[in-house]
């Protein structure tokens, strides 16, 4: 795949990019490994000072990374400066927080016989991140400011087509005063990430992407006995019963569908209704699906611009189509829009079945699939149908059925009359499929340190 901006709304590439060579590769994770070493006595108050000088920094850049990045993925302006303020935000909580959720935690000495024990965290090392193109700032950053917090330094394989945000994530942290070789952009092939991998001065990896490429890094970092981090797919079920307010049910939905352009890991993409508001939930969705407002991505009244890529768009393509050949019903959608750029219409399909792929899979576009179901058993039956088990919603009034979805559901996460999003307070991550690990919260920042046993006697 080239390393290549291409504008998703129009087809054209902008600017393209020659791969780093073996030897820059080489001079790079040299660089990180060597900075390292000094990097990881600095006081945390030092890199909280850069941290924030980085947030602000994105702040003021809002504007013009919004811009970039619109232009090499397509999600709409006003929803890519929302993502950079995100990020600049989850910076200030790390800075803020690190230290204090990496305090040394005290056991009590006389039970194991010592003067003084405790579990210390450590920092690790160089970590590879290998991230995905759909949310191109805030994947890195929720992995780069609790690494670079716990004095981790980080080596960043991202998406080929975000090349522009993969260098200005390089720059930003380096303008911010964080010493070189802290954080940089390595422009390589998903094939050179082997290399990268086993390189015995990278200490762990992180991934965030695709199943397929997770069960690859993750095989080798096996094979090299490396800690990892997966952040995969996701087929996140939203459960809707009869007590539900059904209005707020309907608006979310939708946002929970098309957010990204319906191209979210934790967007919603199965629609499970019970029998008695089903038909009343189905016609307001698919009223309120049909009326959004599809276009260029820089325009202010877009609500759902491109799918990023060609590819992508024809992945959507097929699996709706071999729903429909297999029985499903198209209610609106269904079918690409002619013209420049890779655009697909929200879409919603019922009567899908098991034995069509779009059962399982994920769907990475605005395609919602509907399920009728006759009480909270099948409910739940039909939402952990799926090797997936990242997000989860469920929209009831009732407390007993809240409980029940919170506990049965088999997901990292359950939002009980909302929307699955993520905050830095709160872990982040999944089960089955979806990988392992957690990002975001105290979790986040320990998943890459050596929680080391320290035992001092007489
Ligand atoms: P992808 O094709 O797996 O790519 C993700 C990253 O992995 C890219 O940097 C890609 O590089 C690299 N890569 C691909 N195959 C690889 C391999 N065999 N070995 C090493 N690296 C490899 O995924 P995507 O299409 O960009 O993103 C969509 C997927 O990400 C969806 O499944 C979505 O649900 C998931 N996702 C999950 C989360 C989460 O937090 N759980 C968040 C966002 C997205 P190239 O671009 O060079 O191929």
């Amino acid at each position: 795949m080239a390393i290549a901006t291409v504008n998703p709304a129009t087809g054209a590439v902008e600017r393209s990019f020659d791969a780093h060579t073996p030897g820059q590769v080489e001079e790079k994770i040299a660089a990180a490994y060597t900075r390292w070493r000094s990097y990881r006595t600095s006081t945390f108050a030092q890199r909280s000072a850069w941290m924030v000088a980085a947030a602000e920094l994105l702040e003021s850049e809002a504007d013009t990374v919004a811009a970039v990045m619109t232009t090499e993925m397509g999600k709409t302006l006003a929803s890519a400066r929302a993502e950079a303020l995100k990020c600049a935000s989850a910076m200030r909580f790390y800075a803020d927080r690190a230290e204090g959720l990496l305090r040394d935690e005290p056991a009590d000495p006389s039970t194991v016989g010592a003067v003084r024990a405790y579990a210390a965290y450590q920092p690790l090392g160089v970590v590879l991140a290998v991230m995905p193109w759909n949310f191109p700032l805030w994947q890195v950053v929720r992995f780069a400011a609790p690494a670079l917090m716990a004095g981790n330094v980080g080596l960043l394989k991202h998406a080929s087509n975000v090349p522009q945000t993969a260098l200005y994530l390089e720059d930003l942290y380096r303008r911010a005063g964080f010493p070189d070789g802290c954080f940089q952009t390595l422009l390589i092939s998903s094939s050179d990430v082997e290399r990268v991998l086993r390189d015995d001065r990278v200490a762990a990896a992180t991934l965030t992407g695709s199943e397929p490429a997770g069960r690859s890094v993750a095989a080798i970092a096996g094979d090299e006995v490396k800690h990892t981090v997966l952040e995969l797919g996701g087929s996140d079920p939203f459960v809707v019963m009869p007590s539900a307010d059904l209005a707020r049910a309907v608006e979310v939905a939708v946002t929970a569908r098309v957010q990204n352009n319906g191209q979210s890991c934790i967007a919603a993409k199965r629609f499970i209704v019970h029998a008695d508001v089903y038909d009343e939930f189905a016609q307001r969705f698919v009223e309120a699906m049909s009326a959004l407002t599809v276009g260029d991505p820089m325009d202010a009244d877009t609500q759902v611009g491109p799918l990023a890529t060609e590819q992508g768009r024809k992945d959507v393509e097929d699996l709706v189509a071999d729903a429909v050949a297999e029985g499903a019903r198209v209610l609106c959608g269904g079918s690409r829009i002619d013209g420049a750029g890779w655009f697909y219409p929200p879409t919603v399909i019922a009567d899908i079945s098991a034995h069509m792929e779009m059962y399982a899979a994920e769907v990475f576009g605005p395609v919602a699939s509907l399920f009728r179901v006759a009480d909270i058993d099948e409910a739940i039956e039909v939402a952990n149908a799926t090797s997936f088990g990242l997000g989860s919603n469920a929209w009831t009034a009732d407390p007993g059925e809240q409980a029940r979805f919170v506990a049965d559901l088999e997901a990292g996460a359950v939002f009980v009359n909302g929307m699955t999003t993520s905050h830095p307070e709160l872990p982040f991550g999944g089960i089955k499929r979806s990988g392992y690990g957690r990002e975001l919260s105290a979790h986040g920042i320990r998943e890459f340190c050596n929680i080391k046993t320290v035992w001092v006697g007489e």
